[in-house]
């Protein structure tokens, strides 16, 4: 199966590129880096990232400091264009910052190279977009698997059980043999929850997760992520617009021009 299904996951998940067989590096990233006591799960010093445009250099963020602890839920939130994307980005390695560091663990993720980031990535992040982002030829319970197949996680015949395990953990495993495209948005989003978890990754980061649904079924996302840190020990940091959400997590950090303006801690 992985041999049918990588190609297809590299081409619609470039973010998951991944290289050739693990290296000893590589390896080693894979080993779980949250049992050295930490005081920060995540940490960003002085992150700057300066684009090129047409029109020069835009600075999306300048100089960003934040720490984020074990088990807290915490929402970034900011007006369209203030730079919250970037920032995440910078967690999950998606993008690299111009200067400054990210840690996470015990992973300078700003030093990693792109084939050790997207084994790390696969590994400590589970990572959710606003369009959820399933693989539209694959059967639910199939892109659920994906991620163990990647990264070559729990052993091949445990893999289609877990990944039923999670799709009932998020309500859908009613729907496991359908196609993205035969279920609603709110589905889709907790098949992308599920697969999230695929690899049991410390760390959520969602882009917008309940940006593209209805108040309702946000509502029930965000129960999830709720029950997915108090329940489970996750640490989440979530981009959000919906204040109403925002007011609920652990901690809000305002984001304005690539700044943070203001923090507010709920507990
Ligand atoms: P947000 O997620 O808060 O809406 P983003 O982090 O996506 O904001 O973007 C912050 C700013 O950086 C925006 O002005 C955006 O236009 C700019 N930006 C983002 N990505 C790029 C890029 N690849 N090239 C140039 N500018 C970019
Ligand atoms: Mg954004």
């Amino acid at each position: 199966m992985i041999g049918v299904l990588r190609p297809l996951f590299f081409r619609a998940a470039p973010l998951m590129r991944a290289p050739q067989p693990l290296s000893a590096t590589q390896e080693a990233l894979c080993a779980n880096p949250y049992s050295h006591g930490n005081c920060h799960l995540i940490e960003l010093r002085n992150v700057v990232k300066v684009y090129d445009t047409p029109a020069g250099k835009f600075h999306a963020l300048k100089g960003i400091n934040l720490c984020v602890d074990t088990h807290e839920f915490v929402a970034i939130i900011g007006k369209s264009g203030s730079g919250k994307s970037t920032l995440i980005n910078m967690i999950t390695g998606i993008d690299r910052p111009t200067s400054g560091e990210i840690y996470v663990g015990d992973t300078a993720v700003h030093r990693l190279s792109e084939g050790e980031m997207a084994v790390w990535r696969g590994k400590h992040v589970g990572v959710i977009f606003q369009f959820f982002q399933l693989l539209p030829t694959l059967t639910l319970v199939e892109n659920v698997m994906l991620p163990m197949d990647f990264c070559n996680t729990y052993p091949r015949r445990e893999r289609y059980e877990r990944a039923m395990q999670l799709l009932e953990h998020v309500g859908m495993a009613d729907h496991a043999h359908k196609l993205p495209s035969a279920v609603s948005g709110g589905q889709q989003q907790r098949v992308a929850i599920a697969r999230a978890l695929a690899n049991d990754p410390p760390i959520i980061v969602a882009d917008e997760p309940t940006g593209n649904l209805d108040s309702k079924t946000a509502n029930a996302i965000f129960d999830l992520f709720t029950r997915l840190v108090v329940e489970e020990g996750k640490t989440i940091v979530m981009v959000t617009h919906d204040q109403d959400l925002a007011r609920r997590v652990t901690r809000a950090v305002t984001v304005a021009d690539g700044e943070i303006k203001d923090e507010v801690r709920r507990v």
